[in-house]
């Protein structure tokens, strides 16, 4: 073949890769939603059968009171999502392609009201509707052609089963972290923003839980409070987009969305 036939055909591929993110942005894509869910809900079920899952009821309808909200405005294609309440002290949530969300016991300590909880978990939401996962897979598959994902979902405890997990934003579960970028954070950050006042939630609550982090966060990794921007940062940034967020939570409101989860 020649050389600029292979330039062909490699920039055709790229382009046929090419999708654009919820907030606009372009993006490099080399998985279906199949394949990414299938691993998503793969290497949730490997968690489930690691760490202890809370059982109490009343922790479980108000968790999932306020993730239903959330998720309810999402416009996202799936439709069953599962919410699993893990005992665990570190602070910390995640969602997973396949439409999985975990969320540690040790968050609900530090969020002191249903809005902050819907911020962190509007935060989650929003990596996975925008792909996030499958942009930093694919960056990965891009570089290095060995690393065979359906073959190492067997085994999570190999490097290669721990490299898919963080990939898959899972670095807290196998102990070592590995961020987002500052393009996916700043997406997931005003997407989640817009996503909590949407479903009804306050998003002036988002600046506070941050304001509170500050004392709190503790020292286990986890995916929203140690790998993210520093909190004046992001604050600011939430501050910019506020004005938006607040015409979302009015224009909620103003329609019955007015959700009232307790615990
Ligand atoms: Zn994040």
């Amino acid at each position: 073949m020649s050389k600029i036939l292979v330039v062909i055909l490699t920039t055709l591929f790229i382009l046929i890769s090419c999708a654009t993110s919820p907030l606009g942005r372009s993006q490099f894509k080399l998985m279906s939603d199949d394949e990414l869910n299938g691993m998503g809900s793969e290497a949730f079920s490997q968690i489930k059968q690691k760490t202890r899952v809370e059982k109490s009821k009343r922790i479980n309808r108000y968790v999932n009171c306020v993730a239903d909200a959330v998720l309810l405005v999402s416009n996202s294609p799936i439709k069953n999502w599962e919410v699993v309440v893990f005992r665990d002290k570190s602070v910390n949530a995640f969602a997973v392609p396949g439409g999985k969300i975990g969320v540690h016991t040790g968050l609900l300590k530090i969020t002191k009201k249903q809005d902050q909880l819907a911020a962190v978990l509007g935060h989650e939401v929003a990596h996975v509707l925008a792909d996030h996962s499958n942009e930093r897979v694919s960056q990965e598959l891009a570089l290095q052609q060995s690393m065979n994902v359906v073959q190492v979902l067997g085994n999570v405890q190999s490097p290669e089963g721990k490299q898919l997990m963080r990939l898959l934003g899972l670095g807290a579960e196998v102990g070592l972290i590995l961020p987002y970028n500052r393009f996916h954070e700043n997406e997931a950050d005003e997407m989640g923003l817009y996503l909590m006042a949407k479903a009804g939630f306050d998003p002036r609550e988002s600046i506070r839980l941050w304001e509170n982090m500050g004392q709190g966060s503790g020292k286990q990794p986890s995916e929203f409070f140690s790998t993210h921007p520093a909190h004046e940062t992001r604050i600011k940034r939430l501050n910019q987009n506020m004005n938006r967020a607040m015409q979302f939570y009015q224009k909620a409101k103003a329609s019955g969305k007015n959700p009232r989860c307790r615990w």
